[in-house]
């Protein structure tokens, strides 16, 4: 079968073309004689798989998307507290080219304006690197993630360059508030340098799945950022990735995202797909009309904003009660004729998961509420079963929680069986010391249970 998915890319970049508004930036000479009939969209999902429409090929300039990733190599080289010493992360409601420090610190008011990516820029490899050391460790690192070698694009940098003075002028503000150490001029030609490295959207779709993946590449499956650098970098594409726009694009579209002035768009929903959008035309903000227009309708159809509720806590948690049927090598067993309470997890399991699991355990095996009819029915269930099967992460606070749920049904003096063949449960035998017993699926778990060969008859018959 072939997958619906290039079609419907390919519907959602026609309905965009229908749109002619807007113009390529002016201020770049090379953008202004882009080829406005180019467009182009791609999704990359989180385990590599790229899907692609229209002029998926074509490499524009990366611009200001750069500044995402740049943010996160910043934050590698000289550590998170020295980068938010010198960057803020509020929305600054300004033009991105906007000659302004916050107030006080003289920071730049956040990494997606120029001033704030200007600085960005030298922090990576250190204050006292050359153009080219920064350059080779930008290219290398956007190379990397997006899976070919990428190259500079001379004749954007070269006509950047000729119109760079407000960018230099941003960089002598920056050196003059003591943000900066280095050589301004050294400094602006490298951003300049960042911003013209040629990509296509299949490129930046790639990326951001990076992003969407916790910094895990997802198709060398290479741990290229670290978690807490990818949730500050999502952060602040949220707050300020789509210049003064930001809270019009988290309202009407909502994803993490970061626009450049060739015309691209990237978007990066955590957990779920990378989205880049092409089309070199801009609407007076900056962002691709086009780009934004399809951004809009691949988050209404496919349901990507962020505040949507992806999975709601109740359907974490199944409970069922089973009657255990003895198997004929052991007729006698003394579980045979006895229930046992299974409480079946699934997806990923976080706080919410966790308390609901809880409350259900209570409910089964706990004393039986009057106000609530049919709670503690099954005080005296002959073991517990917990499984993880279709359990695909638990965070860290959920993980704490059912620990302690196992630890006092085992104090309790319950038998308590999980089930969990990808050990989500990391039982830690140095701070738990009681253990429930784990097994790799259900046969094995009843096989513990009721003895060899029994069944287990439940009222759905689920298990
Ligand atoms: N190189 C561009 C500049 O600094 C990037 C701007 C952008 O894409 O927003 O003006």
């Amino acid at each position: 079968m072939k997958s619906p998915i290039p079609d419907y890319l390919t519907k959602v970049l026609e309905n965009a073309r229908a749109n002619d508004d807007g113009a390529p930036a002016a201020y770049i000479e090379t953008l202004a004689n882009a080829d406005t009939s180019k467009m182009a969209v791609a999704l990359a999902t989180v385990d590599g798989k790229v899907y692609s429409a229209g002029d998926d090929q074509v490499e524009f300039s990366i611009q200001s998307i750069s500044k995402a990733f740049v943010y996160a190599l910043a934050i590698e080289d000289a550590g998170l507290s020295r980068v938010l010493e010198k960057i803020g992360v509020e929305p600054s409601g300004d033009k991105f080219n906007h000659l302004s420090l916050e107030k006080k610190t003289n920071r730049p008011m956040n990494p997606m304006i120029n001033a704030g990516a200007i600085t960005a820029h030298s922090l990576v490899v250190g204050p006292d690197a050359t153009l080219e050391e920064r350059t080779d460790r930008i290219l290398n690192a956007l190379s990397k993630l997006a899976g070919r070698q990428l190259h500079v694009d001379e004749e954007v940098y070269e006509a950047e360059l000729r119109d760079a003075d407000r960018n230099m002028a941003i960089g002598y503000m920056l050196k003059a508030a003591g943000i900066i150490s280095c050589d301004p001029r050294v400094v602006v030609k490298g951003y300049i340098r960042q911003c013209a490295i040629n990509v296509t959207v299949n490129d930046l779709a790639i990326m951001a799945a990076t992003l969407c993946n916790a910094g895990v590449h997802p198709v060398t499956c290479e741990r290229i950022m670290p978690q807490l650098s990818v949730r500050q970098v999502l952060s602040v594409m949220t707050t300020c990735g789509m210049y003064d726009a930001a809270g019009d694009w988290v309202s009407r579209v909502g994803f993490p995202a970061k626009s450049g002035v060739a015309g691209g768009i990237i978007g990066a929903l955590p957990g779920q797909v990378g989205i880049a959008a092409f089309s070199p035309k801009l609407d007076e903000r900056g962002n691709s009309v086009r780009g934004v227009i399809m951004c809009e309708q691949l988050s209404n159809d496919m349901g990507l904003h962020m505040m949507d509720v992806s999975q709601l806590a109740r359907a974490t948690v199944q409970t069922h009660v089973a009657r255990i049927v003895a198997g004929k090598h052991e007729p006698h067993h003394p579980h045979c004729n006895k229930d046992v309470v299974v409480f079946k997890m699934r997806g990923a399991v976080r706080f919410a998961g966790s308390e609901r699991l809880t409350r259900a355990i209570a409910r089964e095996l706990g004393d039986p509420d009057p106000r609530d009819p049919g709670s503690g029915a099954h005080s005296d269930a002959c073991a517990v079963v917990f499984s993880f099967r279709d359990a695909y992460s638990l965070s860290s606070i959920a993980r704490r929680i059912v620990h302690e749920d196992v630890n006092r049904l085992l104090s309790d003096g319950k038998s308590v069986v999980v089930i969990d063949p990808s050990r989500v449960l990391e039982w830690d035998l140095k701070t738990n010391p009681k253990y429930p017993v784990v097994v790799e699926n259900e046969t094995q778990a009843l096989d513990h249970i009721g003895g060899a060969g029994c069944k287990a008859v439940s009222q759905d018959d689920s298990w």
